[in-house]
């Protein structure tokens, strides 16, 4: 158990990924390093110089290796990056300094070295050219690693280390490292900085490790050991919880507990409302060890599979076989119910590390998904063959993200005709009549989406982005999350233009964006006239509880007002009034 003597202290941030986990933290940032001052003997003095000049061997081979990765996987200008931690290395005066201080002061090496190193870095902070007051954050970097060796600290980045459970503490965390997390040793996570709808909390909630962002200067303030409580239903992490907290937080399990119970019941049943409006209810994945979760969970088939996360944390993109085993594996395992698969989204907040990717200055009004995908057509042509060779074997339809107008759909949709027919000249298999839809997540988008409609034959509301987008609020900044909202007006005129296009020309819309597994907003979707929602797996029998709670009418009536409303807090106090009244239990763990 904790000690109480501590006191319990609650920091308050954004819950991203639901549950609730208790253990020891663990802050990830490189290690601090304690540099104590030691006054060295005369005959220790040779050994000292010998001890700092191995570290200095030591650290180089560190960075020509780090170096040699990042040419190998990412470019030779990339690795030019390294070239200045290794000119500074071996720059002589740095060196020549610390080993006088060491040999005249009769000094230890690492405060020596620190000491030099700190007043390097101080220079070139101060300096007018930015590319010299660039260089002071290489200078840390290398004095970290020097130190490291010299204090033979291991990388407190490095999870592969983790040998017991824990919940992790950083400034961020990225999606690459979020998606390699070992459920075993990470309870849970909280960071300073993120967004609900980033990559890295989809991430979490995909993973079912509760997480809570968005809590400013958290990992300054704790310190691994600490022992905490983090609940991501409420975007809390309480430290040194008391036995009031303990005892609270028993309740709120035992009517999780309950809730739990409800939703396997109706884990077989369809989400049809009261009324009888049948809403198709699917599932976003991110590879093929999620087809599990969408079964269990109750949903039909997958409406979201987000295939970049079989390119990344890798040395290479996956070949076409590859893919299509994956591809394949899913459409076989779902069949008969459909498997929407989503070309390549990377860029934005996801990256391959393998792929050169420059750094831009707006990666998400980048080169991104689609765009990246036409510029990019030998790797764009393996994914579309091995998803049609897929279309084979299950239910498969694809779909486009990040469309922004008619041109690229066309391009899209050639590449596509060219792939199907190399694969009828190689008398490969796949279905003809496989189903192509558009992502609507940029505004133009959904402002043309009667043109967009008659040239596919569905569309998905990637509200993630289309709210981001629309309202110009960067959905990882939780900076800018108030402006985040999911039912201002624009977003809810967006969402049932798009509808209407769809409707108009035959053809349906869903919603696969977070707003789609959130059972306050279902209503108001439904209401709008969205015939699919997908939705993390985990997330998937809350929806259908309250579908099956719900009246088409009511929720038509709550769709009426919110679009003459122009209170974007009104809408969505009016939504989750409608929610609770609808579902209460669903609302009890929520404080
Ligand atoms: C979206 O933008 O809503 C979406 C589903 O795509 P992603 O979150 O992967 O960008
Ligand atoms: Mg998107």
């Amino acid at each position: 158990m904790p000690a109480q003597s501590k006191g319990e202290k609650v920091f308050r941030g954004i819950g991203v990924s639901a549950g609730v986990c208790r253990g020891k933290i663990l802050v990830l940032h490189r290690a601090r390093h304690l540099i104590a001052r030691r006054e060295l003997s005369e005959e220790k003095i040779t050994p000292e110089i010998s001890r700092f000049e191995k570290s200095l061997v030591q650290t180089r081979q560190q960075i020509s290796e780090v170096q040699r990765k990042v040419v190998q996987n990412m470019g030779a200008k990339e690795g030019d990056i390294f070239e200045a931690h290794l000119l500074m290395l071996e720059d002589r005066m740095l060196v020549d300094e610390v080993i006088r201080m060491i040999r005249e002061e009769k000094l230890n090496a690492e405060f020596a070295f620190h000491a030099v190193a700190e007043r390097y870095t101080a220079a070139l902070a101060g300096m007018n050219d930015e590319y010299l007051r660039e260089r002071a954050g290489d200078m840390r970097d290398l004095s970290a690693r020097v130190l490291d060796n010299l204090l033979d600290v291991a990388d407190a980045f490095d999870l592969r280390h983790l040998s017991e459970p824990c919940i992790l503490v950083s400034h961020d965390l990225s999606p690459s490292t979020t998606a390699q997390l070992d459920k075993k040793f990470v309870l849970g996570f909280a960071t300073d900085i993120g967004g609900k709808t980033s990559h890295t909390a989809i991430m979490a909630r995909s993973l079912g490790i509760p997480a809570v962002v968005g809590l400013q200067n958290v990992s300054q303030e704790l310190d691994s050991g600490d022992y905490a409580l983090l609940d991501g239903y409420n975007g809390t992490i309480i430290v040194n919880p008391t036995d009031q907290t303990f005892f609270e937080y028993g309740q709120l399990a035992k009517i999780r507990a309950s809730l739990e119970e409800k939703l396997r019941e109706i884990q077989k049943q369809p989400a049809v409302t009261l009324d009888g409006k049948s809403i198709h209810l699917s599932a976003n994945i991110e590879d093929q060890n999620d087809v599990e979760a969408v079964t269990a969970n109750g949903a039909d088939g997958v409406g979201l599979f987000r295939t970049e996360f079989l390119f990344i944390n890798r040395e290479n993109s996956p070949t076409e076989e590859e893919q299509h085993k994956v591809y394949r594996e899913v459409a076989a395992a779902l069949k008969p119910q459909p498997v929407i698969i989503r070309t390549l989204d990377l860029g934005g907040d996801k990256f391959a590390s393998h792929l050169q990717l420059a750094q831009e200055m707006n990666p998400f009004l980048g080169w991104r998904a689609i765009r990246f995908c036409l510029a990019q057509p030998v790797l764009f042509r393996a994914q579309l063959r091995a998803i049609l060779r897929a279309s084979a074997e299950g239910n498969v339809k694809m779909m486009y993200p990040m469309i922004s107008g008619l041109d690229e759909l066309n391009q899209a949709n050639a590449l596509v005709e060219k792939c199907k027919e190399e694969l009828r000249a190689e008398k490969i298999p796949f279905d003809e009549k496989m189903e192509i839809g558009a992502m609507i997540e940029i505004p133009s988008a959904a402002l043309i989406a009667d043109a967009l409609a008659q040239r596919v034959r569905f569309f998905s509301i990637g509200s993630n982005d289309l709210i981001q987008y629309t309202l110009a609020a960067d959905r990882t900044n939780e900076r800018v999350s108030h402006l985040y909202e999911p039912t201002h007006p624009a977003i809810l005129r967006l969402i049932k233009m798009t509808v209407d296009a769809a409707h108009q020309h035959g053809i349906w819309a869903g919603v696969c964006g977070e707003i789609a597994g959130d059972p306050v907003l279902t209503p108001l979707l439904i209401g709008l006239g969205v015939d699919e929602l997908s939705a993390a797996p985990r997330v998937v029998p809350q929806v259908k509880y309250i579908v099956r709670r719900l009246k088409l009418s009511e929720t038509q009536a709550l769709a009426e007002f919110a679009l003459q409303c122009e209170s974007p807090s009104e809408i969505y106090a009016r939504c989750q009034k409608l929610a609770r009244e609808t579902a209460p239990s669903l609302f009890e763990n929520k404080t």
